[in-house]
């Protein structure tokens, strides 16, 4: 059996007499990718700031890795990474300084250009955040969530917004972190991506986790309830043809 690092229990946020997360509960196991999905305000961002200490919870429990969010926010601090908004990067700063800040804030000693290669961004080292291209931002703020070393990291949307090369480049690179043993929760709103990614996934509809499961469980449960995708599908969808044409090279520059 899989061991429990995160176990959310009755968890409830209002804002105001608006109730946007209704009462949830799961676990996440060590060493897996959890995704939660739903739609826009389903109340993915607010579950994961509430784990991540962030933002105060109206009720429920929340467990991570044996540490009590209401007893021990600070040791949960120490092992969990979480992404920056962007703005939140100092625009006057290269990579390798970043890294040099961050470092210091978590009493860190990690190599600056061994972490640029692990997201390959080895030769922006010297370029400032802003001059990075969509794709090369994410990649970065995924490299800063590792930093602390952390046992569990927080992706929110890493691949919004981005072109099918900088996705699947990313979708390795989280690969690349589970597989070094570290347990991710990541939302996104591209179903291929969860998946491809996600060991386990929990969909969420205005404040109710409305299933919870393997990716290709829930999706044997579907056909098994009669389902019928109602036109044929061609063995090939137009983004083949995209990453087909235009390669699987990052075209960022
Ligand atoms: P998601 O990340 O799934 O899109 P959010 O957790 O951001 O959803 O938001 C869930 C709901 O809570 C939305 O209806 C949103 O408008 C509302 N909400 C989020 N943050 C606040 C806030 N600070 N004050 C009031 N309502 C909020
Ligand atoms: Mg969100």
């Amino acid at each position: 059996m899989a061991n429990t690092i995160i176990s959310v229990k009755n968890l409830v946020k209002n804002y105001g007499h608006f109730q946007a997360v209704k009462g949830i509960s799961f676990e996440v196991n060590e060493g897996e990718i959890f995704g939660l999905l739903g739609p826009n305000g389903a109340g993915k961002s607010t579950t994961l700031e509430i784990i991540e200490t962030l933002r105060e919870k109206t009720s429920g429990e929340v467990i991570v890795d044996g540490l009590n969010l209401d007893k021990q926010p600070n040791e949960i601090k120490k092992i969990i990474g979480v992404q920056l908004q962007t703005s939140g990067y100092y625009p006057g700063l290269n990579l390798l300084q970043l890294i040099e800040l961050f470092c210091g804030l978590y009493n860190r000693n990690v190599p600056p250009m061994e972490l640029l290669e692990m997201v390959n961004l080895k030769d922006k080292a010297k370029s400032k955040f802003k001059e990075l291209s969509g794709g090369q931002k994410q990649r970065f703020s995924v490299a800063t969530t590792l930093i602390n070393q952390p046992r569990i990291i927080f992706l929110d949307e890493p691949t919004t917004g981005l072109d099918p090369q900088a996705r699947r480049s990313l979708w390795e690179l989280v690969k690349n972190i589970r597989e070094r043993g570290t347990t991710v929760i990541i939302t996104t709103h591209y179903m291929d991506e969860a998946e491809y990614l996600c060991n386990r996934v929990a969909i969420i509809d205005a404040g109710n986790i409305v299933a919870l499961d393997s990716p290709d469980k829930l999706i044997d449960n579907l056909i098994a309830s009669g389902f019928d995708r109602p036109k044929e599908m061609k063995l090939a969808n137009l983004e083949d043809v995209f990453i087909n044409l235009t390669g699987h090279s990052l075209r960022e520059g």
